[in-house]
């Protein structure tokens, strides 16, 4: 092994050898101004309030300057923008016009913050353009702005390959190149014109490759295209997050909804992000939030961009409380102020549960996470436990009455504010007139006034404990599973697979939550947790397996 090598390896990270790192041996610098940049950078670092580098800014941006590959994971929110945002700014050169550094990053969103984050950074480099393009806009509009003279492009991968077969991009004077938020560009399928790209680009370029998971799949990338590159890990040091608080609650999935409700009113969070797993989870939760009366609109990856832009916008400036989304439409999105975030279903990963809840609690504030947790999903919570060392604490629904309770403090607090703040005088009168008129006290009035911003909004009791078993004994092999019939088998060449991908896709559940799968050929039998067989069968009415029509009802006992 050569020197170089030994010396790159030195930059990789791990959990275990955090005392190292603290002890200071391999210690780089921690503060930008020790970083090898222009002044002009430092300065706007400072004045974007950043006091020191997070810990992937640290160990990467290093050995960008010095020219070498990189690959740096890290989790959602560590600053990986500035990561490979200051080495870009550093190493451009404004005489020449010409694009030098292309970001790619998986949306319109991303590409958009990703830009406003690096401009920020150059604000004072004068004659630095950087431009964000994406599908969706129009694309002459985008050819007359990159001949205007772009340094740094910003972009998803279909747009960049577009103008690269255009010639509208050259590749001639590009020195970088990174892969913003990997994993996720991955999982949405641009693979091929990730990789089309790096070909097409072939000049002696740095390859950058940043990401918050780290799957086979990225790793075949960087073997094929990068050069030796220094890996750098800081995923589990910030694993635990200290200032949320994280609960979970035992709900029947058909309670959910209720159950989310209360939570809201109970500890009225400004802004909340709910997590579901899929994207019709969040179409039919958004539309049964807005028809309960709250401010909820949901996102996720089948929603137009320009769709997706207008709904981050309301929710960043408030005018929508609730984001109701999938986390391939949440990941990278950075909204600061998220008071609470549920897992309204629990996460398919367990380091998707540290991305989730990782929305909150930013910037030094306090954090809440609450987790639904459906029947043996509370073994999936031991997992998520046991990987972030996480409290996370069972909790009992809020009553109705803990409920009102807190919506009357909310009520008498404004009302507080009010009275300290306002002048009584116009209403004391209309007050004191009706009263007088109908031999009130002003007691009852206020009382009478309560009661009506109270509303009826009076639901049921939810006993979550003493559910009534409507299934009886359906012969499940497995105890607490309820057995299934499904009138279709191997005989239409559908696979267990198939079967276990309906159910989960369906209802919304983890396909791990399925039990025992025996197919026939011309009927299969599956277990599914008792707490959910009524969710599934009314899940799997209207469905179609491979194109068949299905009929699913509880197994006879033998
Ligand atoms: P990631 O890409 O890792 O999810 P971002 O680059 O979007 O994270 O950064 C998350 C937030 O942290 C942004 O608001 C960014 O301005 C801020 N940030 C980045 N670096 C620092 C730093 N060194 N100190 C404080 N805040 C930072
Ligand atoms: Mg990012």
């Amino acid at each position: 092994m050569t020197n170089k090598k030994t010396d790159r390896r030195d930059h990789t990270y791990r959990e275990n050898n955090h005392k190292e790192e603290q002890t200071g041996r391999n210690a780089g610098p921690t503060q930008f101004s020790e970083l090898a940049v222009k002044p002009e950078i430092t300065k706007a670092v400072a004045r974007m309030g950043f006091e020191e580098m997070t810990p992937i800014q640290a160990k990467a941006i290093p050995p960008q300057l010095e020219g070498l590959d990189v690959v740096g994971q890290a989790q959602t929110g560590t600053g990986k923008t500035a990561a490979f945002g200051i080495p870009i700014l550093q190493k451009v050169d404004p005489k020449l016009r010409k694009p030098q550094a292309i970001v790619l990053c998986p949306t319109r969103e991303l590409a958009i913050q990703v830009a406003d984050e690096i401009r920020k950074l150059g604000k004072y480099l004068s004659s630095i353009k950087i431009l964000p393009i994406y599908g969706g806009q129009d694309i002459s509009k985008q050819i007359r702005s990159l001949k205007a003279g772009v340094q740094v492009i910003v972009g998803t991968p279909g747009r960049v390959m577009d103008h690269l077969r255009r010639k509208t991009i050259r590749c001639d004077h590009i020195h970088t190149v990174v892969l913003d938020e990997a994993d996720e560009m991955l999982d949405m399928g641009f693979r091929e014109d990730i990789e089309t790209i790096l070909s097409d680009i072939d000049t002696d370029r740095q390859t950058l490759l940043f990401s918050a998971t780290m799957p086979r799949p990225i790793l075949d990338l960087t073997r094929i295209y990068q050069k030796d590159p220094v890996v750098i890990k800081v995923v589990r040091k910030e694993l635990t997050v200290p200032n949320i608080t994280q609960y979970y609650y035992e709900v029947r999935p058909k309670n959910k909804g209720e159950v989310l409700s209360r939570l809201l009113d109970f500890y009225a969070p400004k802004l909340s992000i709910v997590f579901c797993n899929t994207k019709r989870a969040v179409d039919e939760l958004t539309t049964e939030l807005q028809n309960r009366g709250y401010f909820a609109e949901g996102l996720h990856g089948d929603m137009k961009q320009t769709m997706r832009d207008r709904v981050m916008n309301r929710f960043r400036n408030g005018r929508t409380d609730i984001l109701v989304a999938t986390d391939v439409a949440a990941r990278g999105i950075d909204v600061d102020n998220v008071d609470a975030v549920f897992n309204y279903d629990l996460p398919q990963d367990e380091e998707y549960y540290v991305h989730r809840i990782g929305r909150t609690g930013r910037a030094g504030k306090d954090g809440m996470a609450f987790s639904f947790v459906v029947g043996k999903e509370v073994y999936k919570l031991k997992d998520i436990r046991r990987y972030c060392k996480a409290k996370i604490k069972v909790r009992p629904i809020p009553s109705l009455n803990d409920v009102r309770e807190t919506r009357v403090e909310k009520i008498f607090e404004k009302v507080d504010a009010r009275i300290q703040n306002e002048d009584m005088d116009r209403y004391i009168d209309m007050v004191d007139r009706f009263v007088n008129e109908q031999d009130y006290t002003a007691m009852d009035v206020a009382a009478a006034l309560l009661a009506d911003i109270l509303g009826n909004a009076e639901g049921e009791e939810i006993h979550e404990r003493n559910r009534d078993d409507l299934f009886g004994d359906t012969g499940a092999a497995e105890e607490g599973m309820v057995r299934l019939f499904i009138n279709i088998g191997k005989k239409l060449g559908i696979r267990p697979g198939d079967i276990l991908g309906a159910i989960a896709g369906e209802t919304g559940i983890s396909g791990r939550l399925v039990g025992a799968i025996d197919m026939y050929d011309k009927y299969t039998f599956v277990e599914v947790p008792r707490e959910i067989a009524a969710d599934v069968l009314e899940a799997m009415k209207n469905v179609k397996i491979k194109g068949k029509s299905v009929n699913v009802e509880p197994a006879n006992q033998k």
